[in-house]
């Protein structure tokens, strides 16, 4: 089963996946709030989440998480929309996107336009 493996590390901010997801969802339209990966910061650090399932309700194991040496809110890296993390939703119409890898074989559009190396599609 193909899926994105995200290197944070390479990551360099560029937004180019953002742009290529809401592009290749909405011809001519190039709308972070559309795309289904959003590029978070922390200090002078990045971090790609590639949006996963909605739920209506907030989960209630929240943690802090641990990435080579920095402390994170669990809520910045996790994939879910909930209603304290209102992202990746459309925003006329509030509906949940979900990754859809581009398609069936997968074919993700963002892999492609990260220059950087921070998203490979691997095989599990
Ligand atoms: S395209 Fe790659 S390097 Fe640029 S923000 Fe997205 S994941 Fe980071
Ligand atoms: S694989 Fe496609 S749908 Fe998923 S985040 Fe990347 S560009 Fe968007």
């Amino acid at each position: 089963m193909a899926r994105i493996k995200i290197d944070y590390a390479k990551c360099t901010g560029c937004r180019h996946c953002e742009a290529a997801c809401s592009l290749s969802h909405i011809e001519g339209i190039v709308n972070p709030k559309r795309s289904r990966i959003r590029v978070f910061s922390k200090g002078d650090a990045f971090y790609p989440v590639i949006a996963g399932p909605f739920t209506d309700a907030k989960c209630t194991s929240k943690v802090t998480v641990t990435v080579e040496g920095r402390e994170f809110d669990e809520c910045m890296l996790c994939r879910a929309s909930c209603p304290i993390k209102p992202v990746f939703k459309e925003p006329d119409s509030g509906i949940p996107l979900k990754c859809d890898q581009c398609g069936e074989p997968a074919d993700p559009q963002c892999v492609k336009w990260c220059a950087s190396g921070a998203l490979t599609l691997i095989e599990e």
